[in-house]
């Protein structure tokens, strides 16, 4: 959806910042960008809504080059979240999320009813906070008011700099748990910006790391993590903090070996021995089935942490959980995937 050929960005100074550079974002997708300081991420990002325009090179969104596409109408379709909390000081949290809808000529009522339901997706209650200053919220609070801005006018494309960096480690997980639960609902073109693996693993349907002006790898995060291309991408995986802290699906078994129908198992066409799981005609879990008897067993999330799966596991015994994504059974993850993942993260003394 949105297309990056050849692009390469020489600044005045001659500060060759982007070489070459060719990928897609999908539409729906999250994709986090992520490489060490300077590595470009911030060009790249500023040249989706031309904020900086390439030396070389092209940008398409929807195949049309972005340069004809009118830049009011190009900016407004596209919402952006930078790193520094950067609301309206004088205007109260509602006319900061008004700006853009108001720009595009929303209705009041329509743009009433928005902001209560922008607010109540990111927990903040609007009869308290609308009429509030952006200082009187602490730095959480303001930032995702920052987020639901760039959501507010309902754009395609949202664009996030290192949005949550600021941020103490408490308000940088709730959001980043808010973006992913967000993300379920409204499914948009996400690019978000981060220098953190873990954000970056937490958050990303796909993963591009770049180094010095060039993608190194882009992947979706399983294949970064199992398959990395060469040793930077690996030393970048292993900078997480720790890899306790990687989501269920990052590892879990998408294949659906272990996992029949419900039609199947009600026709008699499922093994009689062993643990698998079951999907419903809908795609919903349909619960699990051990040695022939149906059962109903815990679900994953597939944002829950390894540590908390490992728990899980402890207390219920059972070899394989289903993973799910909203009401979507997605895949399955066995307490022996989880082990060996582990071995392969850790580090040679630690063994
Ligand atoms: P990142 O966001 O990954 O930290 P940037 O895209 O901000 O990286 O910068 C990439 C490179 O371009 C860096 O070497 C940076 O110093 C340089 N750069 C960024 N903006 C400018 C500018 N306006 N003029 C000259 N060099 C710049
Ligand atoms: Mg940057």
């Amino acid at each position: 959806m949105i297309t990056f050929k050849d692009v390469t960005k020489t600044y005045p100074d001659g500060t060759t910042a982007l070489k070459d550079v060719n990928f897609d974002v999908r539409e729906g997708e999250l994709l986090a960008l992520i490489g060490p300081s300077g590595c470009g991420k911030t060009t790249t990002m500023k040249m989706i809504n031309r904020l900086i325009e390439p030396t070389e090179g092209l940008i398409e969104i929807h195949n049309k080059d972005i340069k004809e596409y009118n830049i009011h109408e190009l900016r407004w379709n596209i919402g952006y979240v930078l790193q520094e909390i950067a609301l309206f000081p004088h205007m109260t949290i509602e006319e900061n999320i008004a700006v853009v809808p108001e720009m595009k000529k929303w209705k009041k009522k329509d743009l009433s009813a928005r902001i209560d339901e922008l607010m109540h997706m990111v927990g903040l209650d609007p009869d308290k906070h609308r009429k509030r200053k952006p200082s009187e919220l602490s730095g959480g609070q303001q930032q995702r008011v920052g987020v639901i801005r760039a959501l507010a006018a309902d754009p395609e494309i949202i664009l996030m700099d290192e949005p949550f960096s600021a941020l103490d480690p408490i308000s940088r997980e709730q959001l980043q748990k808010d973006i992913r639960s967000l993300q379920q609902e409204i499914k948009k073109t996400i690019v978000f910006v981060t220098h953190d693996m873990d954000e970056a693993l937490a958050l990303g349907d796909r993963i591009c790391l770049m180094k010095e002006g060039e993608i190194v790898q882009l992947d979706t995060p399983q294949n970064l993590v199992l398959n990395p291309v060469n040793s930077f991408v690996e030393d970048f995986i292993g900078s997480r903090k720790t890899p306790w802290q990687t989501a269920v699906d990052v590892i879990m078994e998408q294949s659906g070996d272990a996992v029949y129908s419900v039609d199947d198992y009600e026709s008699g066409r499922v093994p009689t021995h062993g643990m698998f799981h079951l999907r419903k005609s809908d795609g919903t879990n349909g619960g699990a089935v051990i040695d022939g008897r149906r059962e109903v067993v815990p679900e994953l999330d597939n944002g829950m942490v390894l540590k908390d799966a490992v728990a899980l596991f402890e207390k219920h015994k059972y070899d394989s959980l289903p993973v799910v994504r909203g009401n979507k059974l997605i895949g399955t993850l066995s307490y022996k995937d989880i082990v060996l993942f582990l071995k392969s993260q850790s580090k040679e003394e630690e063994v």
